[in-house]
């Protein structure tokens, strides 16, 4: 079988969790292809995850490799910087066997469709406040492209929003409900050919710089007059009270459920919920990803879960390949390359 694997490489881009997708495929037998920007190779490499390596100016000139992708038999694996640097048209265009469901992204990338998906699924989400004159509570202002939560703020009513909006004037942005709670990023992975979803890991966020900011005392936050931002800077791991994975079960597979009503074949493989647990237990669901999440880094050799599911080690990265493969033995590589 091993051999079998060996006729298909698995490409992804040079960023994001490019070393958990390319281990993984090489522990489950497949040839591994990193296409990296120029200079920008060196971990790759250092790690020897790549059997190969494309170099690219930008990953946005992808396009100008699908030949000689295509040529070696190359699975593109999809991750956070590849969804960010294509777009939804780029990537259903794009003449190359994809793993993952590349119509499911559309609901992904528009925050209003997101909404409309995750509510299908009866999650609860925060409110969205269609004006500033409507904040009646606590509210995070997300700027749309904002990657990582760069200059988004906080609020209790226009006034303050208004003055802190100051000269961010013209970008657009949504008005969000915010919930004081614990940050948990639920990582899933969705299986086509057993027909079932798993727990992968859990992560939260280590973010620049209100992850620092509690290291001052409030009297120094005031005097410094420092502005809350939440730009992404790594992941920190977590387990979560056991009594919560009932629920948090159920909740993946009602985004697979709907998914599947929003485009034939729904959603396949790794996916995420971005949640905020009240204190009364309660999930809010702010976000989804539709593919695999760097949170899941941290879990390159296995987590808790991948753990006690498969005994040895398993990361997101690796369940991709291991799926792969599965397709390839069951003769199915066109229930996860859609
Ligand atoms: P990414 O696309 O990388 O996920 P983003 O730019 O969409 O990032 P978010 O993840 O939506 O940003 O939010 C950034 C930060 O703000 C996170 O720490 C998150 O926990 C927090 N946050 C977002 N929405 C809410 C909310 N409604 N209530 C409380 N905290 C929130």
């Amino acid at each position: 079988m091993e051999e079998q694997n060996l006729n298909y490489a698995i490409a992804t881009l040079g960023s994001h969790s490019a070393l958990q997708i390319l281990k993984g495929a090489k522990d489950e037998g497949f040839k591994t292809i990193a296409i990296c920007e120029k200079g920008r190779d060196r971990p790759y490499r250092m790690f020897g995850v790549a059997d190969e390596i494309i170099t690219v100016n930008r990953f946005s000139d992808l396009p100008e490799k699908v030949n000689e992708l295509r040529d070696k038999k190359a699975i593109i694996v999809p991750h956070g910087t590849f969804t960010g640097v294509m777009s939804q048209e780029e990537i259903e265009k794009l003449n190359l066997l994809y793993f993952g469901n590349r119509k499911i992204l559309k609901w992904e990338y528009n925050r209003q469709m997101q909404r409309e998906w995750l509510k299908k699924a009866g999650l609860i989400l925060p409110k969205i406040f269609a004006q500033p004159e409507d904040i009646d509570s606590p509210v995070i202002i997300k700027f749309f492209g904002a990657k990582g939560g760069k200059g988004f703020f906080l609020a209790k009513n226009a006034d303050e929003f208004h003055e802190k909006m100051g000269k961010k004037q013209g970008n657009p942005y949504i008005i969000q409900e915010y919930i004081i709670g614990a940050p948990i990023y639920i990582h899933y992975f969705y299986s086509p050919i057993n027909g079932e979803i798993e727990i992968m890991s859990f992560d939260k966020r280590y973010e620049s710089n209100v992850d620092s900011i509690g290291r001052i005392a409030a009297k120094d936050q005031l005097d410094l007059g420092l502005e809350t931002s939440y730009n992404i800077t790594g992941n920190v791991p977590l387990v979560v009270r056991e009594s919560l994975l009932p629920e948090i079960i159920e909740m993946g597979e009602a985004v697979v459920k709907a998914s599947r009503k929003l485009e034939k074949h729904g959603l396949i493989g790794p996916f995420s919920l971005e949640t905020i647990i009240t204190p009364e237990l309660k999930f809010f669901v702010f976000e989804i990803s539709a593919r695999i999440v760097a949170g899941t880094n941290f879990f390159i050799n296995c987590s808790p879960y991948s753990d006690l599911k498969y005994g040895h080690p398993m990361s997101t990265g690796r369940r991709i390949a291991r799926e792969i493969k599965l397709a390839i033995q069951n003769n199915q590589l066109d229930r996860v390359l859609v």
